[in-house]
């Protein structure tokens, strides 16, 4: 993380209310399309079946991807290649915000899908050395291996084939931690189900325990979700206090909601995820604060579109004489989403992160369906987002 003279407070009172500071990067005709998107996100047969009929049409080849290319894509993906991410990090990084480049193609199957993730990811971090505006890099474990290898090796059903798989998984890790040591950027590494997170945890704080002796260069992510996350958290901190490494974590609720709760049902154990929306607020809000207790031990990347988390967070800092741009906090949030937190809390002097994923189209479909999904929430802050939309074009037609 970058190092900077700390102010000792915010710049700025804080308001996420200020719509003209949060899409004033965004032209009329951009915040039309997002408030169309983000209208037709509300009905829920489309979010339900428009996945299957937009993978659908593509397959058969029916003209839909210009239409999504414009609607879709332009919304939640920065570009299609890593050089071009580099206009938009650049404009972000004019209003204090940073990137976090993210590879948006998912579970790839072949030995050389797995590589040619590496590659881009070594190519990432090379890229970053040369662009200030990239301050993290983030990965999938499934990007480097498949994700039915991490499952049997959860389930302890090991062979010869497995190990191999795991083995090279660990191996890709190490290159991209040799490198990202090498180019002093830090790589975040996500949480994905439930049924595979433990192998990546191991793997992830096996990293940690090398790569973070001075300082957080390798973060997990920690889903709060689950019910087991918070106790994780604390072990984790008593590990590293152990071992002598400081702990990065990136802290989320969690993206899959529907998929765990189907599988635990199917398979007849009990949920790991909380039952409410409620007490997955509480241990979010419990988990920042143990990290900024602990702030000497603990790197902390609060992942999160939930208003009331981020101001708690700020206000808990500055309650406590912990600078805005302390090195060791950053707040993000998704391209496409929570503007309103993103650039309100880098203008009161925060450090923000801004993933922007890239990929081409047809492989970035699941994480744009996610996006779809999530937005689609009722007890999340999408509804926020499409009420923020609607505030600022009335504003500005007031503004004529
Ligand atoms: C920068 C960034 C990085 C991310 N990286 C990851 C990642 O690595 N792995 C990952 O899994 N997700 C990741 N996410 C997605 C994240 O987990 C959430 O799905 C998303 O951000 C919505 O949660 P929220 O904190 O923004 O707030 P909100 O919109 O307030 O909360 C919505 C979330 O609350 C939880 N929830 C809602 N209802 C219930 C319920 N009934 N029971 C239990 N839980 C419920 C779900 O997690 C849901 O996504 C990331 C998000 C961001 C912003």
């Amino acid at each position: 993380m970058e190092t900077s003279a700390p102010p000792i407070a915010p710049k700025l009172a804080l308001d996420f209310n200020n719509t003209a500071a949060a899409f004033r990067h965004r032209s009329d005709k951009q915040l039309a399309r997002s408030l169309f998107l983000f209208q037709a996100f509300q009905i829920k047969p489309l979010v339900k079946y428009g996945p299957a009929l937009a993978r659908w049409s593509l397959d058969i080849g029916l003209p839909v991807r210009g239409l999504m290319r414009e609607l879709f894509f332009k919304q939640f993906c920065g570009a299609y290649t890593l050089e071009g991410t580099v206009e938009l990090g650049q404009s972000l990084a004019k209003r204090n915000v940073k990137t976090v480049l993210d590879y948006g193609v998912e579970a790839r199957r072949t030995d050389e899908g797995f590589e040619a993730c590496k590659a881009e990811i070594l190519r990432q971090l090379e890229h970053a050395s040369h662009h200030r505006e990239v301050a993290f890099v983030a990965l999938k474990a499934t990007g480097l291996c498949s994700a039915d290898v991490l499952e049997r090796v959860q389930a302890g059903a090991t062979n010869s084939m497995i190990s191999k798989q795991h083995k090279h998984l660990a191996e890709r890790l190490e290159a991209i931690c040799v490198k990202a040591a090498e180019v002093g950027i830090p790589v975040l590494i996500d949480a994905e189900e439930s049924w595979i997170q433990e192998p990546i945890d191991r793997l992830a704080e096996d990293l940690m325990a090398r790569y973070n002796r001075e300082r957080p260069l390798v973060f997990t992510t920690v889903q709060l979700y689950r019910q087991d996350r918070l106790a994780y958290l604390k072990q984790l901190h008593a590990r590293g206090f152990e071992k002598g490494f400081k702990p990065g974590v990136k802290l989320v609720r969690g993206a899959y909601i529907e998929k765990e709760a189907e599988r635990a049902t199917r398979m007849g154990y009990a949920n790991p995820l909380f039952p409410s929306k409620g007490l997955v607020d509480v241990a979010y809000d419990e988990g920042a604060r143990y990290c900024l207790e602990h702030l000497e031990d603990f790197g902390l990347f609060a992942g999160t579109h939930n208003e009331q988390s981020c101001l708690k967070i700020a206000q808990w800092m500055t309650a406590n004489g912990i600078a805005p741009n302390h090195p060791n906090v950053y707040f993000s949030q998704l391209y496409g989403m929570g503007d309103h937190i993103t650039f309100n809390l880098a203008e009161a002097g925060f450090n923000v992160g801004k993933y922007l994923p890239y990929g081409p189209l047809d492989d970035v479909l699941p994480y744009l369906f996610r996006r779809a999904q999530e937005n689609s929430s009722i007890q999340g802050q999408s509804s926020r987002e499409l009420t923020l939309l609607q505030k600022e074009v009335r504003r500005r037609r007031k503004a004529g």
